[in-house]
């Protein structure tokens, strides 16, 4: 297995219910290093941006709104087989369906309100380090 990186988001949900030392904290037991770290409050516009590939999908509205409602902490996930190690920490989209033991399983509220944002593939998650971080901020 390859050394991989990923882009990790602690969605507002979770922010606002003080959770990012408790989910930073699952995946870093799991592996995965935090290279990179920042708190950011997205726009709308930003919202819609970086989840453009959702844009037709019906609740594309009520995420543009939960993702641009509080703070995010972003992140770059840095680890072996770092990209699905990260999907299978964070567990299903939606809760109800999610693993014991994952983060969303753990922490989340809803299928929208899912706690955790992780890239789930090479491509995606190379565009979205590059949409929020430049190559000076990534400290690997
Ligand atoms: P994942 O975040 O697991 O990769 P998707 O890429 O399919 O899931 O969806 C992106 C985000 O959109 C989800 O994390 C969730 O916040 C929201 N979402 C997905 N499906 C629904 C739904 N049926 N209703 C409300 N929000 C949803
Ligand atoms: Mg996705």
């Amino acid at each position: 297995m390859a050394i991989e990186r990923t882009f990790s988001m602690i969605k507002p949900d979770a922010t606002r219910r003080n959770l990012t030392g408790a989910i930073t904290k699952m995946l870093e037991d799991a592996g995965l290093q935090v290279i990179a770290s920042r708190r950011v409050w997205m726009s709308r516009r930003e919202a819609e941006g970086f989840y453009a590939v959702h844009k037709d999908r019906p609740f594309f509205g009520e995420l543009v709104e939960s993702m641009s409602a509080g703070p995010t902490v972003i992140q770059v996930l840095q680890g072996e087989n770092a990209i699905a190690k990260n999907r299978e920490i964070m567990g299903a989209t939606n809760p109800t369906q999610a693993a014991e033991g994952t983060i969303r399983k753990t922490h989340a509220l809803s299928i929208g309100e899912n706690s955790v944002h992780g890239s789930d593939a090479p491509e995606t998650a190379a565009v979205e380090i590059a949409y929020w971080f430049s190559e000076t901020e990534i400290v690997g």
